[in-house]
C-alpha cells in the first residue's frame, strides 16, 4: 500500500483511528485544495502537500520531545496550520487540546494546568492573551516546554510577549515530509476540549482515537451531515471549539474542499470566502448567522454555491430557517454537546414528511431532530420515570453512544453528579430538558438551569426567546427568570432592537404577540431593550452575564399578573 516510500501507511491496522481518514485523502484526493484565510492573505494548497506538512510536523513534535500520551494544546482560530495539528498531533499518539482563547485568564491556567499541555500552538493575534495568562498565572505553564507561533515568523512586537516563541514554519523546516505513523490503538487518547464551564472551572472532556473514528462516520451519513467529496466545507463554529463540530475530520475522510475562515472572521470575510471557494457546507452558531444576513440587507451577497448551513449550539430559531429558506439554502439543525464530540442530533425530514404541507414541516427543522445512528436517549422526568413520546411532556434528557464520554478529566464530584453506569452502558446526563414527539424528534425546551419557574409551573425561556425573535424590528433577544417573592421567578425579556419602531411600541408589540400566542403567565413582566446580548466563550447568550447584570427583582416586583399563574398556594 505505498505510492511513494513509506508515506502510505496503514496506520492502527485495523482500529478505529483518525489516521486512516488521512491516509485516504492523500491517496484519493491529492489535488483536492484546502483554502485557508491568514494574515498574510489567502493560502491554499493540496491534501498531497498537506500530507507532507502532516508528516513534518510529526517528525517536530518528536524532536520537541512530544512522546504518546502527551498532550499538545492549541490556541487558534480556524486555518491551516491548526488544520494540520488536527491530524500531526494525534497521529503520532499524542492528544490535540484545543484552548478556547475567549475563556477568561483563570480558566486557561485551570485548564493548561490540569492537561499539563507539553507545548502550545498559538496564534499571532492571540499571543497577546496568552501572554496575559501567563503572567497571570506563571507555574499553571510549568508543563510547556515549547510555545510556537503559528505563522511565518517571529515578528519584533511578539518577541517581547515573554513567551519563549519559534514560528511554526521553522518549527517545521528541516523535517522529512514522510513519516511512518505508529500504530495505535483506538482506546489511545486523541483529543481533549473543556466545556466553558458556565458555573465553576471548566471540566475536561477527552476523546479517544475510536471516539472521533465513530463520530465521524456517524456525521458522514446522509442522517449525520450527509458530506461528500463534492461538498466544500467551511467550518466558522471556531476549531478551539469541539473540534470545529468534527468538519475537519469528517470533510478530510470524504475528501472534501476545505475552507479555513481564519482570524475572527466577520460576516463580510464570511460572504467573500463563501462567494470565491464555492462554500457548500458551513457550520456555526445562530450569531453568526444572523450576523451574514444582517450584512446581506446592505451588500450584494451571492450565495448560489452555498447548499447547507449547520445551525447548532443553541436553538435555531425557525425565523433564521425560513430566512435561508427563501434564499435557496437548506438549514441543519443540530445539537449536541462537548462531552458528545459533539454531534448528538440532526433535524432532517423522515421519509413521507417532504409532502407535508409548509408549518409541519418548519416545526420538525425547528426541533433539535433525530438521534444521528449509534447513539441512544431516553427522557427522564422529576420522578425518575421515562416520559412518554408524546411531544408534550418534558424530562432530562440522556444520551449514550460510542462517541459519548463517560467521565470527566480528573473531576470525580462532576463524574458522580451526570453519569449513570447502567448494564448496556454509562448514560450522560444532559442537562437539557427535552419533548420527545411520537416521529422520535427531540426538542429542547431550556438547559434545566435556564427553565423559568414560575408559581409551580414550567416556562421556557427558549420558546419565548423564539417566538420574540421572530419579530421583524427584533435583531436578538433573551429571556431571564428573575427572582419574585410570590411566583418564585418572573420571565423578564431583553431585546436588542434591529428596526426603526420607538421602544415603547416595540414593548407593546412585543407583549401583544406572546399574549396572545402563549398562556397568560409565560407573558414577560418587563421588556428592558439593551444594545447587545452578552455573548459566552463560545458564541452562545450568556444569561449568567446577564442575570449578574440584571438580576434586580424591581423589574418583575408587584408585577406578576394575578390569577396567572397556576400550581400557585
Ligand atoms: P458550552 O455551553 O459550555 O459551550 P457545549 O458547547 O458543550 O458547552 O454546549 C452544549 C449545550 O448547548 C447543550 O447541552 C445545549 O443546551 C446547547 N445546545 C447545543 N446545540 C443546541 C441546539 N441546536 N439547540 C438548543 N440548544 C443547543
Amino acid at each position: 500500500m505505498t505510492r511513494r516510500g513509506d508515506r502510505y501507511y496503514m496506520p492502527g491496522g485495523s482500529d478505529q483511528t483518525l489516521g486512516s481518514f488521512l491516509w485516504r485523502a492523500e491517496r484519493m484526493s491529492p489535488d483536492t485544495e484546502i483554502v485557508s484565510r491568514t494574515p498574510e492573505g489567502i493560502e491554499r494548497y493540496e491534501y498531497e502537500k498537506y500530507g507532507e506538512r502532516v508528516a513534518r510536523l510529526g517528525h517536530a513534535l518528536d524532536g520537541a520531545g512530544v512522546g504518546q500520551g502527551d498532550r499538545v494544546g492549541t490556541f487558534c482560530w480556524n486555518h491551516h496550520r491548526h488544520f494540520e495539528t488536527y491530524f500531526g498531533v494525534p497521529n503520532v499518539g499524542a492528544q490535540l487540546h484545543t484552548i478556547n482563547p475567549l475563556l477568561p485568564n483563570e480558566h486557561i491556567a485551570y485548564i493548561v494546568e490540569n492537561a499539563a499541555d507539553r507545548v502550545i500552538f498559538v496564534d499571532p493575534s492571540l499571543a497577546e492573551k496568552l501572554a496575559g495568562a501567563v503572567a497571570a498565572e506563571e507555574s499553571a505553564f510549568d508543563s510547556v516546554e515549547q510555545f510556537v507561533l503559528m505563522a511565518p515568523s517571529v515578528t519584533e512586537d511578539l518577541d517581547g510577549s515573554g513567551l519563549d516563541l519559534v514560528d511554526y514554519e521553522s518549527f517545521l523546516a528541516d523535517h522529512e515530509s514522510s513519516y511512518e505513523w505508529p500504530a495505535l490503538s483506538g482506546e489511545q487518547p486523541a483529543g481533549m476540549c473543556y466545556t466553558s464551564g458556565t458555573t465553576g472551572m471548566p471540566k475536561g472532556v477527552e476523546y479517544t482515537q475510536s471516539m472521533l473514528w465513530a463520530h465521524t462516520m456517524a456525521t458522514l451519513t446522509p442522517q449525520g451531515l450527509g458530506i461528500d467529496d463534492t461538498d466544500v466545507v467551511m467550518p466558522v463554529v471556531p476549531m478551539f471549539h469541539v473540534n470545529a463540530w468534527g468538519m475537519p475530520f469528517s470533510a478530510t475522510a470524504a475528501g472534501a474542499k476545505q475552507v479555513f475562515p481564519g482570524p475572527s472572521p466577520d460576516p463580510a470575510d464570511i460572504a467573500g470566502l463563501i462567494e470565491n471557494e464555492g462554500v457548500t457546507l458551513t457550520a456555526g452558531v445562530p450569531t453568526v448567522w444572523f450576523g451574514l444576513l444582517e450584512h446581506m440587507e446592505d451588500n450584494d451577497v451571492d450565495l448560489s454555491a452555498l447548499e447547507r448551513v449547520v445551525i447548532g449550539g443553541s436553538a435555531a430559531p425557525p425565523s433564521l430557517i425560513r430566512q435561508f429558506d427563501e434564499r435557496g439554502v437548506e438549514v441543519v439543525h443540530a445539537w449536541g454537546m462537548t462531552e458528545m464530540s459533539p454531534i448528538g442530533s440532526v433535524a432532517h425530514l423522515k421519509a413521507g414528511m417532504e409532502g407535508w404541507d409548509d408549518e409541519d414541516r418548519y416545526d420538525k427543522r425547528a426541533k433539535q431532530g433525530l438521534m444521528v445512528p449509534g447513539l441512544e436517549f431516553k427522557v427522564i422526568d422529576e420522578d425518575g420515570a421515562e416520559v412518554p413520546w408524546d411531544g408534550e411532556e418534558f424530562g432530562e434528557l440522556w444520551v449514550r453512544g460510542p462517541w459519548v464520554t463517560t467521565e470527566y478529566f480528573e473531576r470525580p464530584e462532576a463524574n458522580a453528579e451526570e453519569f449513570v453506569e447502567a448494564p448496556g452502558g454509562t448514560w450522560l446526563k444532559t442537562g437539557d430538558v427535552v419533548t420527545v414527539d411520537p416521529e422520535g424528534y427531540i426538542q429542547i425546551v431550556d438547559r434545566e438551569k435556564d427553565v423559568i419557574k414560575s408559581g409551580g409551573e414550567w416556562i421556557s425561556s427558549v420558546e419565548l426567546e423564539n417566538a420574540l425573535m421572530a419579530h421583524d424590528d427584533v435583531a436578538e433577544a433573551t429571556v431571564i427568570g428573575i427572582p419574585h417573592e410570590r411566583w418564585q421567578e418572573r420571565p423578564v425579556a431583553f431585546v436588542v432592537p434591529g428596526g426603526s419602531a420607538d421602544e415603547d411600541t416595540l414593548a407593546t408589540e412585543l407583549l401583544d404577540m406572546i399574549a396572545d400566542e402563549y398562556p397568560k403567565w409565560w407573558v414577560p413582566d418587563d421588556v428592558e431593550f439593551i444594545e447587545e446580548v452578552p455573548k459566552t466563550a463560545t458564541g452562545k447568550f450568556s444569561k449568567k452575564d446577564l442575570r449578574e447584570e440584571y438580576a434586580d427583582e424591581s423589574l418583575v416586583a408587584g408585577e406578576a399578573p394575578e390569577e396567572a399563574a397556576p400550581g400557585d398556594g
